[in-house]
């Protein structure tokens, strides 16, 4: 299993980030719809969810 990142070069920063609701673990933080999300790494389980729902491939797995 690898760890996932976020990319934040490929998010638009510009909207409430979809994929929050889809983590199991709610391990994926914005502080605003201006900034691309960030990855809380206790709660994170790189279960690799996120990475099959953003529209932008913003979330990856290495
Ligand atoms: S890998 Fe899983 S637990 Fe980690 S941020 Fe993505 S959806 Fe959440």
């Amino acid at each position: 299993m690898g760890t996932v990142k976020i990319e934040p070069a490929y998010c638009p920063q510009n909207h409430y980030c979809p994929v929050i609701s889809v983590c199991p673990a709610g391990a994926i933080i914005q502080k605003s719809p201006f900034t691309a999300p960030e990855i809380d790494r206790v709660k994170c389980t790189n279960c690799g969810r996120c990475t099959r729902f953003c529209a932008f491939g913003a979330f990856q797995m290495s």
